[in-house]
């Protein structure tokens, strides 16, 4: 099993971070990725991922901190370039919820993150809310070679099926074992498995049954359970489909 997108740098899990990682163990999780969101917390990220061996990182500026972080794409490359376990642009996209930066710089931090992307043939991990057109349009005039991962998807079906055909990426977070998110289950349902991902989104969004507490990357099992319910398979067999499809986008295997 793969976290595909925690946030191993904020508290509590950046100071627990070898007891995270056991639990992971026990539960048969080998790989985590910990999602970049600002230069300041970048050399944590680096940090991190030089000392645990299953840990990988990525670099970008989340939507949220544009107004005071607006990066070229040649310093995001830079930065990537760092180290080679950092592995994907992002977390990126256009969050026009809550609107804690303004719209024009969400969009020319997005453009110059798929830029990065493409030139490095690296995934772009976008993050998308109240904003389904907006991040269509965008992606859909970039280069079609890009390698899209919407992450903690939480989009209509009509977004997802526009985006299906931009060959994109979906990681289901904790938010599809909640108990309002019928509209969100259907969705992952018409999605193709050889599409999926999974995620916690740590240490936000804790699935049920942890509703309310502290998420970590050990319960993203709920979320595959969940999701093996969804697509009517055992846990096992979408947990190696899953797996698969990260190597795939982040590995190129
Ligand atoms: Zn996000
Ligand atoms: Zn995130």
């Amino acid at each position: 099993m793969i976290d595909s997108h925690c946030h191993l740098d904020h508290e509590p899990l950046v100071q627990n971070i070898e007891d995270v990682l056991s639990r992971c163990k026990k539960e048969g999780i080998n790989k985590v990725l910990t999602i970049s969101t600002t230069l300041r917390s970048f050399p944590k990220i680096l940090d991190i991922v030089d000392k645990n061996e299953m840990i990988f990182g990525t670099f970008g500026i989340h939507p949220h901190e544009t107004n005071t972080d607006q990066i070229s794409k040649d310093e995001i490359i830079s930065k990537i370039k760092l180290n080679s376990k950092i592995i994907g642009v992002g977390e990126t996209g256009l969050d026009f919820y809550y609107n804690n930066s303004d719209k024009d710089k969400q969009i020319t931090s997005f453009k110059n993150h798929i830029d990065a992307a493409l030139e490095l043939n690296f995934p772009l991990i976008v993050h998308s809310r109240n904003a389904e057109d907006e991040t269509y349009e965008i992606l859909k005039s970039s280069d079609k070679n890009l390698k899209i991962l919407m992450h903690c998807f939480t989009g209509s079906l009509p977004f997802a099926l526009k985006l299906m055909e931009l060959n994109s990426y979906f990681s289901a977070s904790g938010i599809i074992t909640f108990k309002n998110s019928n509209n969100l289950q259907n969705t992952f349902k018409q999605l193709p498995l050889e599409r999926l991902l999974i995620e916690t989104d740590s240490p936000f969004l804790a699935p049920e049954p942890m509703r309310g507490k502290k998420n970590e990357p050990s319960f993203v099992r709920y979320t595959l359970k969940k999701l093996s319910e969804l697509k009517n398979i055992t846990p096992n067999e979408l947990d190696k489909i899953t797996t698969e499809n990260f190597n795939r986008l982040f590995f190129n295997l």
